[in-house]
């Protein structure tokens, strides 16, 4: 009895139902499957049962489909047959999130007219141990200006960084530059005449056709900026997947949970960042909007993989309402420009 052979999925694939249709995410293999709901609740019902139980519950002209279901989920290593009895020894993995880090991501923006001092700033980074430091350069600063900013970084205790700039430095040479600066972890170059990425030592450099001159360059929502990985899954439970652990200085120095939202904490010139983050209850509830919060969101299959927007909202007065940016309507499991597409307020 203990010994016949169960259907199991493999623990790192996930299946999240969304309105029209269901993804697993494969949080190992870092990849993800689009699948109909009904196959969903296969899998959600039926695990645990072997295949001569499965199709014993559904008629003899619906067993073609499901062993091209079966076929598929085994092929692509998202289910396997199990003894009964040794199933106990794959168990669920834990989907909760915890950080060692007051602020994961910081961003530091800096225009023509900033006047930010950067030492006493990456000071007060350094004293919060931010992991990842994201500077955008909006427009172009001295070279030597710069470099002086990433030495500091290099010998402080921020993490990583992740450095947005101009295509504009005369004779730049990328690699050189993240041999030399060895805390960038991405180097992204905007304004290039093509898109291109490649490694280096430590950093990926992307050389980008997008502009980025402004905080409002930013919330995008593309299939190409999705994560389907297991850190990103586990956050996105509970958490805003960009606004969680995260602040921001703009452009004139204020303190916000990001550049583009209208909501300040004062000026960094006048507020430290460790007491703006005691103060601030409202910043923490900003970090709990999860998906599953979100109209819209909430019934889309992409939600534990879709990189969140807050500043730029369909309704700016429901801070829960969908991205404006996004270009997907859940309900009928379609992108813009996609036959059959309907915007989501057409619908309501
Ligand atoms: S509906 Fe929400 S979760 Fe789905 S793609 Fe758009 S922004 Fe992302």
């Amino acid at each position: 009895m203990g010994k016949s052979k169960v259907l199991k999925l493999f623990a790192c694939c996930v299946p999240v139902k969304g309105s029209a249709r269901s993804i697993i995410y494969d949080l190992q293999r870092r990849r993800y499957f689009i699948i109909p709901n009904a196959l969903y609740d296969i899998l959600q019902t039926e695990m645990g049962k072997t295949i001569d139980e499965i199709k014993g519950i559904y008629s003899a002209d619906e067993h073609e489909i499901f062993d091209r279901y079966l076929r598929f989920l085994i092929d692509n290593e998202i289910v396997f047959e199990c003894a009964e009895d040794y199933v106990h020894l794959f168990p669920s993995i834990d989907f909760s999130w915890e950080s060692a880090f007051v602020l994961e991501n910081f961003i530091l923006d800096i225009d023509e007219f900033s006047n930010h001092d950067f030492a006493y700033i990456i000071n007060e980074l350094s004293d919060l141990n931010v992991r990842v430091l994201q500077l955008r350069l909006f427009s172009q600063i001295a070279k030597k200006q710069l470099d002086q900013i990433l030495r500091q970084i290099t010998g402080s205790n921020i993490r990583t960084v992740e450095l947005v700039m101009p295509l504009s430095y005369l004779e730049f040479d990328s690699a050189c530059f993240v041999e030399e600066f060895t805390k960038i972890s991405n180097l992204i170059i905007y304004g290039a005449e093509e898109d291109v990425i490649h490694s280096h030592k430590q950093a990926n450099i992307v050389y980008t056709k997008a502009i980025v001159r402004s905080e409002k360059d930013c919330g995008l929502v593309e299939q190409d900026l999705f994560s389907c990985n297991l850190k990103f899954f586990c956050e996105a439970q509970q958490f805003n997947t960009c606004l969680n652990r995260k602040l921001a200085i703009d452009k004139h120095g204020e303190i916000r949970n990001c550049p583009a939202m209208k909501d300040s904490y004062g000026n960094i010139k006048s507020h430290s960042l460790r007491a703006v983050l005691k103060k601030m209850a409202e910043l923490k509830t900003n970090w709990s909007i999860c998906k599953d919060k979100i109209s819209v969101c909430k019934d889309c299959e992409y939600r534990y993989m879709c990189h969140d927007c807050r500043a730029f909202i369909t309704n700016p007065s429901d801070k829960y309402s969908q991205p404006a940016k996004c270009d997907y309507n859940p309900y009928v499991a379609k992108w813009k420009g996609e036959k059959g597409f309907i915007p989501v307020e057409d619908m309501k």
